[in-house]
């Protein structure tokens, strides 16, 4: 008799879409009920578990106390760094991560924005197929005969003209990082016919304590190691039931982090009419229209004047940022320096707004903001360190390692081809 922890509600495709979260039987079993399968489990193809650490800097590594992980990455594989795309947010980069698209053509260019075209709002709850573009891997391989299952990821809540992962958990933040990874080894004690191919596990506790008390922080530290524990407990889960040389896991982040500074404060209120912009996000990531039609050429001279900023208007965004090729981009994009940010005098003069804390949205090519890649599995190279990976480029991996063809995406194969056996 197999039982294991689950403690979550998952949803079995295709729930009715109108009633999400309703349909869900819940499953909740006693963790210490959990007991092995009596019969070893063998895995019918290549299986694929995708593990995101939200907020993990690359520049934690070498300190992080983090046994389970450097484990997996020293018999695996690990890069440099791996690098975000532009804004490097939590949204575009997960998305990014799952379907080789830029946010200028995945559509989710900010973690919240207002859509020009359709006057919608998106946030984190938003799952409107309107605004989730292209095709995410647990699609594709589901529309080639795989199944699949996702414990947390930003689109997967998401149908695709019907289409869904055949297991997924709506967003609970307060589900125990233990539950989750018991409900990835619940899904893999399926049967044959039931067991997912590709998982996801999300963690975004390394990403909460770098907010609160800076990416140097102790407390940054210690969920780092709770982290850890996490990736111990389906190591060894995995270990257990003979699958940890069957399983391609790979473990990713979606962005680093930086500090606030009250000296590295840019006021535009200083250079800038207030009353001729139209400003939709601040701080590390700035997007903006001109209040009028034909005001934008004078707004791009008054921004061109602030110390520690460059603004572009979104044709003459730099090609590295692949940030200009959709309508949801605003007429002009401001990138402050590295821990900078683009305030008022109103809102950041009481000398507390940026005084503690840390964010990240910067440029993404600033080493603060790289996050980290780590690969271990039966198709991964061995004792590997490879150069810095573009999130854009993870999809073709994860497409090669399952065996299906991947959709049309801005990643190239031979990107990542050393990094498999
Ligand atoms: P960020 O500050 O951009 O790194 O965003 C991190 C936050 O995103 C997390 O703390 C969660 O609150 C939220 N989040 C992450 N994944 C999801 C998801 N799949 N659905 C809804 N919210 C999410
Ligand atoms: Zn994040
Ligand atoms: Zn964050």
């Amino acid at each position: 008799m197999l039982l294991l922890a689950s403690g979550c509600a998952f949803l079995t495709n295709p729930p009715p879409v109108d009633s999400v979260g309703q349909v869900a039987p819940p499953r909740v079993v006693d963790t210490q009920a959990e007991e092995l399968p009596e019969d070893p489990i063998t895995l019918e193809g290549p299986t694929v578990i995708l593990i995101s650490i939200d907020g993990f800097a690359q520049r934690y590594w070498d300190q992080a106390d983090m046994p389970a992980l450097k484990g997996l990455a020293s018999a695996g594989s690990r890069a440099e760094s791996l690098q975000p795309v532009y804004p490097s947010k939590t949204f575009p980069n997960h998305y990014s991560q799952v379907t080789g698209l830029y946010p200028e053509h995945h559509g989710i260019v900010d973690n919240s924005f207002e859509d020009p075209v359709s006057g919608q709002d998106f946030d984190f709850d938003n799952k409107d197929p309107y605004f989730w573009l292209g095709e995410p891997i647990w699609i594709t391989a589901e529309r080639q005969g795989l199944n699949t299952a996702t414990m947390f990821w930003p689109g997967s809540e998401v149908s695709f003209d019907g289409d869904r992962p055949r297991y997924y958990v709506p967003y609970d933040g307060s589900i125990p990082n233990r539950k989750r990874v018991d409900q990835v080894l619940e899904w893999l004690e399926l049967s044959d016919e039931e067991r997912p191919r590709f998982l996801t596990l999300y963690f975004s506790d390394v990403d909460h304590e770098g907010h609160s008390y800076g990416p140097e922080s102790a407390s940054v530290y210690r969920a780092l190691e709770e982290v850890d524990e996490s990736i111990e407990r389906l190591v060894s889960g995995l270990e257990e039931r003979a699958l940890l040389d069957s399983v391609d896991i790979l473990v990713v982040s979606d962005h680093g982090m930086e500090a606030f500074s009250q000296d590295k404060v840019a006021y535009i209120d200083d250079y800038v009419d207030l009353s001729t912009v139209q400003i939709y996000s601040w701080a590390q990531h700035m997007t903006l229209d001109a209040a009028t039609p034909e005001g934008l050429p004078a707004v791009m001279e008054q921004l061109a004047q602030i110390p520690n900023v460059r603004c572009y208007t979104k044709e003459e965004t730099p090609a590295y940022l692949h940030f200009s090729e959709s309508e949801r981009i605003r007429q002009a994009v401001c990138l402050p320096d590295e821990g900078w940010v683009i305030s008022t005098h109103v809102y950041a003069d009481d000398g507390e707004k940026y005084s503690s804390g840390a964010t990240h949205g910067w440029d993404p090519t600033y080493a603060s903001m790289q996050g980290i890649f780590v690969a271990h599995g039966p198709h991964i190279q061995q004792s590997y360190v490879h150069p810095t990976i573009e999130q854009v480029q993870l999809y073709n991996l994860m497409a090669e390692l399952l065996g299906v063809d991947p959709a049309n995406n801005d990643g190239d194969p031979k990107e990542v081809a050393e990094l498999l056996r």
